[in-house]
């Protein structure tokens, strides 16, 4: 199937950023937004992006002016998606939230549009029966700052027919993306089942009292000759989701998280200190301390 327009469906943080990754490979897009003032936000952010992918991916100015002029916004559902061969949605990662949105979806949208959530948390097939098209319906995962962590996952729900799982992995491809199918549904894709247990077990080993947030970097990073140890990752994602992944895995039985959440409550949650996008974490920015050469020396 030859995708040429692409509605996404949430102007939030992925949703905006979804959509001016797929305009800037020239693709139509359609932005839809429960209001106007919504729109003209994601509308001012996108200005900003352009100066962000002129940096960063030495794009021209007519480049971004191209992406821009093939964006179009709407308010409403149903004229958002009229001409849609595939939505995007990037709506709150809220069960309800997303089933309602679905079943309205599946009223408005022509019979040949293909869905995709975004959903970093939850499953396909928990949407599926209300997409009203299970076999067109799968997730495609993108993390943030799409235009550079170019990952998409790729992951279908037992019933997504597997012609239109091919054709996301090329859509993925055309916008830019490294293509990285799943052969099953899995909570947290691969990313996350790989990077949550990692960072878990560095605020285990800190609220322990092990080794304090530095020492455990420098040792991952030594080794594994990655950039960034845990904490830093940490500062990174932000302390209110990180917070949340803890309460949840201390809900699942690990104690110990409860005892890192708490932690991570006190001294820095209720301080104002949230990571990177407050100034201060483990680390301090901007040119925090692992940044350093002398760091690992
Ligand atoms: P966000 O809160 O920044 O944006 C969500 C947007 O959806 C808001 O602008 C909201 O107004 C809009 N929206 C549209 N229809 C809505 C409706 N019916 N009800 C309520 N709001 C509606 O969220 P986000 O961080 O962009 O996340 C969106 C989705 O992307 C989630 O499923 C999340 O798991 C996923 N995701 C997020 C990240 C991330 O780093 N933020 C990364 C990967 C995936």
């Amino acid at each position: 199937m030859n995708i040429q327009n692409v509605t996404v469906c949430g102007s939030g943080v992925l949703g905006g950023q979804i959509a001016y990754q797929t305009a800037f490979h020239g693709f139509n897009v359609v932005l839809y937004d429960l209001k106007q003032e919504l729109l003209e936000k994601a509308k001012e952010k996108f200005h900003q992006l352009g100066e962000v992918y002129k940096e960063d991916l030495n794009a021209t100015q007519q480049d971004v002016d191209n992406a821009i002029a093939r964006i179009s916004y709407s308010a409403s559902v149903t004229e958002s998606v009229k001409d849609a061969d595939l939505v995007i949605e990037a709506i709150p990662e809220n069960i309800q939230i997303k089933k309602n949105f679905y079943t309205h979806l599946a009223q408005v949208a022509p019979a040949k549009t293909i869905f995709c959530t975004n959903s970093s948390t939850l499953l396909p097939s928990m949407f599926a029966q209300e997409t009203g098209r299970p076999e067109r319906f799968l997730a495609l995962h993108f993390a943030n700052q799409i235009w550079k962590n170019n990952t998409a996952e790729i992951m279908g729900h037992p019933g997504t027919d597997q012609a239109i799982f091919n054709t996301i992995m090329n859509f993925a491809m055309a916008i830019g993306m490294i293509a990285l199918p799943l052969q099953k549904e899995q909570p947290g894709y691969i990313l996350n089942s790989l990077q949550i247990p990692f960072l878990l077990a560095g605020m285990d080993l800190y609220s322990k009292g092990v080794a304090d947030p530095y020492t455990i970097d420098k040792t991952w990073m030594i080794v594994s000759k990655s950039p960034m140890g845990p904490f830093a990752t940490l500062d990174l994602i932000g302390f209110e989701t990180v917070y949340n992944i803890a309460m949840l895995a201390a809900d699942a039985g690990n104690e110990q998280m409860r005892t890192g959440a708490s932690l991570l409550k006190e001294k820095f949650i209720d301080k104002g200190k949230l990571g990177v996008s407050t100034g201060e974490g483990f680390y301090k920015y901007p040119n925090p301390a692992y940044e350093n050469p002398g760091f690992i020396k």
